[in-house]
């Protein structure tokens, strides 16, 4: 996808913090962090949002949490806590259009969700 801000990050063509890749996944820091530890776990294929996935998917969505859990040990936040979180669509608070996993700790957060 020529206009996804995510694409030009896994290919290189805009700086990020990358602190993970293998051949189907990237992760890199968030830009504008929530938590003292944020970071966004995203395919390297173009898939614009979780609605799009197909059981064909179910096993790079478990490379996803699989990798999310070795960051967060990475991180130094496995033992304390942490949150992973897809947000899909518009009115599930969706600003990038290419499907990405929210790792995010390192402070206590609240309970509430939306
Ligand atoms: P969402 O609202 O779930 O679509 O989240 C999009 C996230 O992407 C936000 O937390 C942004 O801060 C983050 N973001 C947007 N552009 C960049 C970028 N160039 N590098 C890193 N994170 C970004």
């Amino acid at each position: 996808m020529d206009d996804c801000i995510f694409c030009k990050i896994i290919q290189g063509k805009i700086p990020s913090n990358i602190v993970y890749r293998d051949d189907e996944i990237v992760a890199f820091r968030d830009i504008n962090p929530q938590t003292p530890t944020h970071l966004l776990i995203v395919p390297v294929k173009h898939i614009t949002s979780l609605v799009d996935l197909t059981f064909k998917d179910a096993a790079l969505m478990g490379n996803m949490i699989t990798v999310a859990n070795k960051l967060a040990k990475d991180e130094g936040i496995a033992e304390s806590g942490y949150r992973l979180v897809i947000n899909c669509g518009k009115q599930g608070g969706q600003l990038v259009a290419h499907l990405h996993m929210h790792v995010m700790g390192g402070r206590q957060l609240s309970g509430q969700l939306g």
